[in-house]
């Protein structure tokens, strides 16, 4: 791991955050810029720099945080309104974080469009 990735010092609570959720595997805390009310970040423990690392010994790791994101949409009560799952990867996405997350995005109407400059 990177000495100086942020999400895994929030994940071995080396740095403050508002941690919502945790285990072996995962860690899922409040994105400290919320862009909707709520706006969570899930994570894998083991440090991933971007979705084109991920490997096939990570298959189990990458479906149980679509269970945690599951468990947590339910806990934050936005499971039957609907929310939005991103994962940015690098620069076009604009992926700020190098350390593989998973936005959970809820409570208002997400009517911002997927990408800006929609039509290819
Ligand atoms: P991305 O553009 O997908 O890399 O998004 C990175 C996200 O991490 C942004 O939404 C930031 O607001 C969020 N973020 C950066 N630093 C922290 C931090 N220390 N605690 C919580 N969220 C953070
Ligand atoms: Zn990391």
């Amino acid at each position: 791991m990177p000495s100086d990735c942020v999400f895994c010092k929030i994940a071995n609570k080396e740095m403050e955050s508002e941690i919502v959720y945790e285990d072996s595997d995962v860690v899922a805390f409040k994105d400290i810029s919320p862009a909707a009310p709520v706006h969570l970040l899930v994570v894998p423990r083991k440090h991933i720099s971007t979705h084109q690392e991920v490997l096939e010994e990570d298959a189990y790791l990458l479906g149980k945080i679509h269970m945690v994101i599951n468990e947590l949409a339910r806990a934050f009560q936005i499971e039957e309104d609907g929310y939005r799952v991103i994962v940015n990867c690098g620069k076009h996405s604009g992926q700020v974080v190098y350390h593989l997350h998973f936005h959970l995005l809820g409570g208002k109407p997400l009517t911002d469009s997927l990408a800006e400059g929609r039509g290819a």
